[in-house]
């Protein structure tokens, strides 16, 4: 059994039909890239695994348990986690308090000193405001309260965008990092090569369809397949 099984999911905002069958799974351990242009409908998988946005057709499950139709909330508690291409951050609470904030409602939630570990930048920043930290911080901290709750499934929408380069480097060694530790992981990312470099495998999306799934060094060796569905290589 996958961790995550998706079968036949089809998603509209209104009228607007935005998913068409998608159908992906993810192992245990992976981590798993969703690639397409702007609008192809990664962001809104993501929000649909999430109970986000709830599906048409089709099923989803999170280690056997059927999640499809359920509330974020209770998507949440079944141990998945989604951090949104918006960082999620109150920029009125400190560091700190974001974090203890995010613990409340977890089951098994990562005692402080666990994050502060992972991130040692946030523990230096931990009475600074929200609003005050840099980009790449936020970032951190965003992450860091999806981590906290211990999901088995981590979604990362977008996490590099709009960073500096060594910024990004720093995220994708932490990424890395969960990934060696066991974590599970589905990254949306527009930086094709950051995200290569991590990923085990990929799914292309065109126009709200699923229309390539391979292995990641697979594209790292060929990226001739990418044409079909981000318009480059
Ligand atoms: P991006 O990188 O731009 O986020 P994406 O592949 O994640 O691209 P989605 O954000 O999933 O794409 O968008 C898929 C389609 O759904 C697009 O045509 C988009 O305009 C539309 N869409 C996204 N959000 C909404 C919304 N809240 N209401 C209506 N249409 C939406």
């Amino acid at each position: 059994m996958s961790l995550l099984e998706v079968e036949g999911i089809d998603a509209l905002y209104g009228d607007s039909h935005v998913l068409f069958d998608v159908s992906l799974r993810v192992e245990q351990n992976e981590v798993v890239a969703l690639l397409g242009r702007n609008g192809a409908g990664k962001t809104t998988t993501l929000r649909t695994l999430m109970g986000v946005l709830k599906p048409r057709t089709g099923a989803i499950r999170l280690a056997g348990l059927p999640i499809h139709g359920l509330p974020p909330a209770r998507i949440a508690r079944a141990g998945m986690q989604l951090v949104p291409e918006e960082r999620a951050v109150f920029g009125g609470l400190t560091v700190e308090e974001n974090l203890r904030v995010a613990r409340l409602t977890a089951g098994k939630p990562w005692p402080l000193d666990r994050i502060w570990e992972v991130f040692p930048r946030l523990k230096e920043r931990r009475a600074s405001r929200g609003r005050t930290l840099s980009g790449g911080e936020q970032q951190m901290l965003s992450i860091a309260r999806a981590l906290i709750r211990d999901p088995t499934l981590l979604l990362l929408d977008e996490p590099f965008e709009g960073l500096a380069p060594l910024i990004v480097l720093d995220l994708v060694a932490l990424t890395r990092r969960l990934a060696a530790e066991g974590r599970t992981i589905v990254i949306v990312e527009q930086n094709v090569s950051a995200v290569l470099d991590l990923a085990d495998r990929v799914y292309g999306f065109n126009n709200g369809h699923i229309v390539y799934e391979g292995q990641a060094a697979d594209l790292r060796a060929n990226p001739a397949p990418m044409r079909g569905f981000m318009g480059l290589a």
